[in-house]
C-alpha cells in the first residue's frame, strides 16, 4: 500500500528550518542558528531564526551547549575581572540575594565562573567575557494551507507581533499553490509581515518585511474587542520596556542555541517500532509505518495507540549499528544538531550544506 503524504504544519515546518538552515537570510549571506516553538509565556513562534556574529557565538560556545537563564545571565554578565565579595560585585538583583548565591553555585558547577571562598565569604571572578553574539531575531509563523479563516487568526497574531516588535522581522510561510497570485498575497495581513512562499523545498519571497523598532518601547495588546455588533468593550495594551525586551531576546537566543530545531525528537517515540526518518529534499522527517504517513509530534507519544515498543533483538544485535531504526535517526539527528551549531560559528553559505 501507497503511504499518503500529508502536509500537517508539523511537517511544514521541519522543512522549512531546514530551508532556512540552508539559505537564511533570502537575499544576502548570514550566520544563522534555527529553532522552533520559542517565544514568551503568552506566544510562541513556530520558526526562529537567529542572525548571528559567527566571533561571537564561538566565544558563547565557551558557555558550553546548554542555555543560560536570566538568573545565570545575570551573574555572569556582571562578574567582576578581579576577585570580588559577590554582593559588592553585582547590582542589587531586585529578588533575595540567596537565588543569586544560588545561580553562583550553578555557575560554578558548569565553570563558567570563578568561585572562591575567603573569610566565609563568597568571591567571584569573570572567567569568560559574555559576548554579544546574537545580532537579529527572525519570527517565521508556518501556515501550509493558508485560507481565509487561517489568515484572520493569523492577522490577529501578527498585528500583536508588530506593536510588541520583540522580533526584528515577522514573516509567514506557507505553500504555493500555483495560482498566479498567491492567496497570501490577498489576505488581510499586517504589511509589516513578510511572506515565505515553498515550492518543493525551495522558498521565494513574495513580500518583505519591515523592521521592527526593537530598541524602542513595545505595545503588548492584552485584549481588544470582538468584532460582534454588540461589542463595546474598548482594547486593553501594556507598556513593555526596551529592557524587558532586550532580556527577552536574549533569553529566547539562548533557548534556541541549546535546542536548535531538532530536538523534536525528544519528545517523539523513536523506540516505536513504526518510527522511520524518510529525507525529503535535504530534510529528515519523522514518517509513521502504522499510520503509513507523517505523524506529528503530538501524536508520536506513549499515549499513541499504535506504539509498539521496538524489538529487543533490534537492540541487541545491533541493528543498524546500535539499536532500531527510530534510534539511528535520533543519532543522525543529533551528529547534524552539532555540525549545525559548529558551521554557524564560521559559516559561508557554501558551507551550510
Ligand atoms: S505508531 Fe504512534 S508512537 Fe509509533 S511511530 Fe507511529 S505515531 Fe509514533
Amino acid at each position: 500500500m501507497a503511504c499518503e503524504r500529508i502536509d500537517h504544519e508539523f511537517g511544514f515546518e521541519l522543512r522549512v528550518c531546514r530551508w532556512a538552515e540552508r539559505e537564511w537570510p533570502p537575499d544576502g549571506d548570514a550566520a544563522a542558528v534555527i529553532s522552533r516553538q520559542l517565544g514568551t509565556r503568552s506566544r510562541r513562534w513556530d520558526t526562529i531564526v537567529l542572525e548571528v556574529d559567527p566571533e561571537g557565538l564561538d566565544r558563547r560556545s565557551r558557555f558550553g551547549h546548554e542555555r543560560l537563564d536570566s538568573d545565570l545571565l545575570f551573574v555572569v554578565r556582571n562578574a567582576p575581572t578581579e576577585w570580588v565579595y559577590y554582593r559588592e560585585a553585582l547590582p542589587d538583583p531586585g529578588y533575595p540575594w540567596r537565588y543569586v548565591r544560588e545561580s553562583i553555585h550553578e555557575a560554578d558547577r558548569r565553570a563558567i565562573l570563578d568561585v572562591r571562598k575567603r573569610a566565609n565569604r563568597i568571591e567571584i571572578r569573570r572567567r569568560f567575557a559574555y559576548p554579544e553574539w546574537c545580532s537579529r531575531v527572525i519570527a517565521i509563523e508556518n501556515k501550509p494551507d493558508l485560507d481565509a479563516g487561517a489568515a484572520r487568526a493569523l492577522s490577529d497574531q501578527l498585528q500583536r507581533d508588530v506593536a510588541l516588535a520583540l522580533a526584528d522581522e515577522v514573516w509567514v510561510a506557507t505553500r504555493a499553490t500555483g495560482e498566479r497570485i498567491e492567496p497570501a498575497l490577498l489576505e488581510d495581513l499586517p504589511v509589516e509581515a513578510g511572506i515565505l512562499v515553498f515550492s518543493g523545498g525551495e522558498a521565494s519571497v513574495r513580500w518583505h518585511p519591515r523592521r521592527l523598532a526593537v530598541e524602542d518601547p513595545g505595545t503588548r495588546i492584552v485584549e481588544r474587542p470582538s468584532e460582534g455588533e454588540f461589542d463595546r468593550s474598548g482594547a486593553r495594551f501594556e507598556y513593555a520596556s526596551p529592557e524587558w525586551k532586550a532580556r527577552k531576546r536574549l533569553e529566547i537566543a539562548e533557548r534556541a542555541y541549546e535546542r536548535g530545531w531538532r530536538s523534536y525528537i525528544d519528545t517523539m517515540r523513536p523506540d516505536c517500532r513504526h518510527f522511520e526518518g524518510r529525507i525529503d529534499g535535504e530534510a529528515l522527517v519523522p514518517h509513521c509505518g502504522a499510520k503509513c504517513r507523517e505523524q506529528t509530534a503530538a501524536e508520536c507519544s506513549g499515549s499513541c495507540p499504535d506504539f509498539s515498543p521496538e524489538p529487543p533483538a533490534w537492540r541487541t544485535r545491533g541493528w543498524p549499528v546500535e539499536g532500531g531504526p527510530g534510534r539511528g535517526v535520533r543519532r543522525v539527528l543529533e551528529r547534524r544538531r552539532k555540525r549545525a551549531r559548529s558551521r554557524a560559528t564560521g559559516a559561508t553559505r557554501g558551507s551550510r550544506r
